[in-house]
């Protein structure tokens, strides 16, 4: 299976966010020459002789909008020496509000860059500075405004919801700011506590309290009723779109298709190995520059690994699951008559009940099939 899609991890953020595990870089100054020379070398090594031609590229991160214009510029020449982009592709870039500016914006748009992913989380100022985010209200929508002004008709929001109760924040007010904003995307995450974050640290003495599974449930169905009722589709169990906007890079990993990856901690899949690179900055730096593939680990999936797989990411998007991937056909007829899925066309599709309890549903399925 030849590789469609390229992801490039870009590690370098002004500052940890609280809740935050990625991999990532904290840079006071990005070292965008040291970085791209690295990425160079893993490319070298990593791309075919006569180049992927990639329908979607996806830089991600980390923040790759701290690269900053220039920086942005020059890694997508790098990325031009090893992948062409086929008629139409989508180039989508995670961008921080305090990074855009109309010159950043412009030489982004420019370069090639024809989806943004616009790091908002909340409108709620006193939230933004528990979350230890750097940028402001103000800058997240005067970001927005500055990239439509440039010229993006395609930009997507994350918000983060379940946040403590304690925080008092508004998730209605949030969503509805979002509707009056007007991307053609939204992403949602629930925030959940990860080991060794600033998050955990607060939880373990107390000073936060996570919500329970009736505040996440209420919220994220709050988020599906009143953005389906406005024009999105609730496509994929965490993102939403307006007809035609559909991340196409996510798309294909949740069709489980191969894709091709670059930069530290970034994964890649050739349709039967997942492997993944070294998660520090300065460790994978160190192998591409001696010339060796900077891959931490892999892992082959079987047979039975990649059915798991395809039921898991089935389940997870509107695109559904087939019915002749589901031995007990029994388990989905009583999840479609909970109100947790529906069946047409030969596919189970999860509701947004079914996808609160994608998990254990998901799990089901797996434990009739090994059973058959
Ligand atoms: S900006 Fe994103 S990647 Fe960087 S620390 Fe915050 S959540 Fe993590």
């Amino acid at each position: 299976m030849s590789e469609r899609h390229l992801y490039i991890h870009v590690p370098f953020c002004a500052r940890r966010c609280a809740y935050c595990d990625f991999s990532i870089a904290v840079r006071p100054q990005v070292p965008v020459h040291e970085y791209l020379r690295g990425l160079r070398a893993e490319l070298a090594l990593r791309a075919p002789a006569d180049k992927w031609i990639i329908d979607t590229l996806y830089f991600g991160g980390g923040t790759p909008s701290r690269l900053g214009p220039q920086g942005i510029t020059a890694l997508m020449t790098v990325v031009a020496e090893f992948a062409t982009r086929a008629p139409g592709a989508e180039v989508t870039m995670e961008v921080n509000p305090e990074d855009v500016t109309p010159e950043s914006a412009k030489a982004w748009i420019d370069a090639g860059i024809n989806r943004f992913s616009l790091g908002v989380q909340t409108f709620d100022a006193s939230v933004l500075k528990w979350m230890h985010r750097v940028h402001s209200v103000e800058q997240s929508t005067l970001a927005y405004d500055t990239l439509r002004s440039a010229g993006a008709n395609n930009i997507s929001v994350d918000l983060i919801f379940a946040l403590p109760a304690t925080l008092n924040r508004d998730w209605r007010e949030d969503i509805e700011k979002v509707l009056t904003v007007d991307p053609e995307h939204v992403s949602l995450y629930g925030l959940t506590v990860e080991t060794g974050t600033p998050l955990q640290r607060w939880v373990d003495r107390g000073t936060a309290v996570p919500v329970g599974d009736d505040s996440y449930s209420q919220e994220f169905m709050e988020a599906h009723e009143v953005l389906t009722s406005n024009g999105f589709d609730h496509y994929e169990v965490s993102n939403f779109a307006k007809p035609g906007f559909r991340s196409r890079h996510n798309s294909s990993y949740w069709s489980g298709a191969a894709y091709a990856a670059a930069g530290p901690s970034a994964h890649r899949f050739d349709g039967t190995t997942r492997d993944w690179n070294i998660k520090p900055y300065a460790a994978w730096l160190e192998a591409v520059t001696a010339g060796t593939l900077p891959t931490e680990g892999r892992e082959d999936l079987s047979y039975d690994n990649r059915a798991t797989e395809r039921i898991y990411l089935g389940l997870r998007t509107t695109d559904g699951l087939s019915l002749s991937e589901v031995s007990d056909l029994s388990t989905v007829h009583a999840w479609r008559d909970a109100g947790w899925a529906s069946i047409s066309n030969e596919t189970i599709r999860l509701t947004a009940e079914g996808w609160l309890r994608l998990d254990s549903l998901a799990a089901d399925l797996t434990l009739s099939r090994s059973n058959f």
